[in-house]
């Protein structure tokens, strides 16, 4: 038999089912009509006021940004407290894009991450860890990769890493293992054929790059857009939002190679040398990553990572060289 209590309390849930019904409807006509005819923005979507002071130009000096530390030797018989605390832990961590086309793109058959970056990061796990697949890779967007160094939630950032004075201050860098150029990319038959032509025009860059601020500096009239991701801007291009994305060749590339419609147009911009990052005061490791870098100029995997993911940029050309400040 049910209670006295039981009773009371089905009769109070009854009653309030009943009076939120009551309030709840009829329902308000909503406000907004609907209007399906604006493809949307991706998330995280920002334009930039065309008013807002142009970023001045870097005045940080640090000599030569792309000098780095000189390598210890990479396998086995190299030690240090870095690279011994990822030896115990028996995982390297990554920050990169999975969605950047010939770096870093998860690879829909098998899953995997492909791309020249993460075989680069790979091959530095194959040196530490004795192999390429003791690795994880952590997702991250251009912004947030010097953040992710400082607070030590990944050991290494393989992302199409521009090394300029600036970030130095935040970061260490390996040596330069890829030369990149700012360009633009553009639809077809646009009659877009570079930095001048974006006079004007709406300019889709990802926020936290050296992109945006060459970008704003020498062509300060561009309505730019910003978005997290260069797949975002691809997407923002096909839907017409924008006439244009500016950022390296290489990436643009990958862009390109996902849209025939597409195609990189004009002279370089800015040189953009790649490093991977590394946190600061983490010597023994920039020294391991040098060491790999080596290996992997001379011993033909830097070459064949180069034909396997970068061929559409055309011939393999020479690594860059490695220039060390010790
Ligand atoms: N190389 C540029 C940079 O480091 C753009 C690359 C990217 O966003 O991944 O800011």
């Amino acid at each position: 038999m049910r209670s006295a209590r039981g009773i009371l309390m089905t009769v109070l849930i009854v009653l309030t089912l009943a009076s939120a019904c009551a309030t709840d409807f009829p329902a308000p006509t909503p406000n907004i009509t609907p209007d399906y005819t604006e493809p949307p923005l991706p998330a995280k979507a920002v334009s930039l006021q065309t008013d807002s002071p142009v970023p001045p130009q870097n005045t940080t000096e640090c000599g030569d940004p792309t000098a780095s530390l000189r390598p210890t030797g990479a396998g086995a018989a190299a030690h240090g407290p870095t690279i011994d605390a990822i030896r115990a832990r028996g995982r390297l961590l990554v920050g990169l894009d999975a969605g950047s086309n010939l770096f870093s793109f998860r690879d829909p058959i098998s899953g995997t991450i492909i791309g020249f970056d993460a075989d680069i990061a790979r091959e530095i796990a194959r040196d530490l860890l004795g192999s390429p697949d003791l690795i994880e890779f952590r997702n991250l967007g251009s912004a947030e990769r010097a953040a992710a160094l400082q607070n030590h939630t990944v050991d290494l950032v393989a992302k199409t890493m521009t090394i300029n004075c600036e970030r130095r201050e935040k970061v260490a860098f390996s040596s330069v293992y890829l030369q990149a150029e700012q360009r633009v990319l553009a639809v077809k038959d646009s009659g877009i054929n570079g930095l001048a032509d974006l006079a004007g025009r709406r300019v889709c860059v990802v926020r936290g790059t050296t992109s945006l601020d060459n970008l704003r500096r020498y062509q300060p009239t561009a309505a730019i857009l910003t978005v997290p991701t260069w797949a975002d801007c691809l997407v923002v291009l096909q839907q017409r939002q924008v006439d244009a994305v500016s950022t390296d060749d290489v990436i643009l590339a990958g862009l390109a190679a996902q849209d025939p419609y597409t195609e990189v147009v004009g002279d370089s911009i800015s040189r953009e040398p790649y490093g991977i990052g590394i946190p600061k005061g983490k010597d023994d490791l920039v020294r391991f990553v040098n060491g790999t870098l080596e290996r992997i100029r001379t011993d033909g995997t830097w070459r064949r990572l180069y034909q396997e993911y970068l061929s559409v940029l055309g011939p393999v050309p020479v690594p860059p060289a490695a220039t060390y400040r010790d």
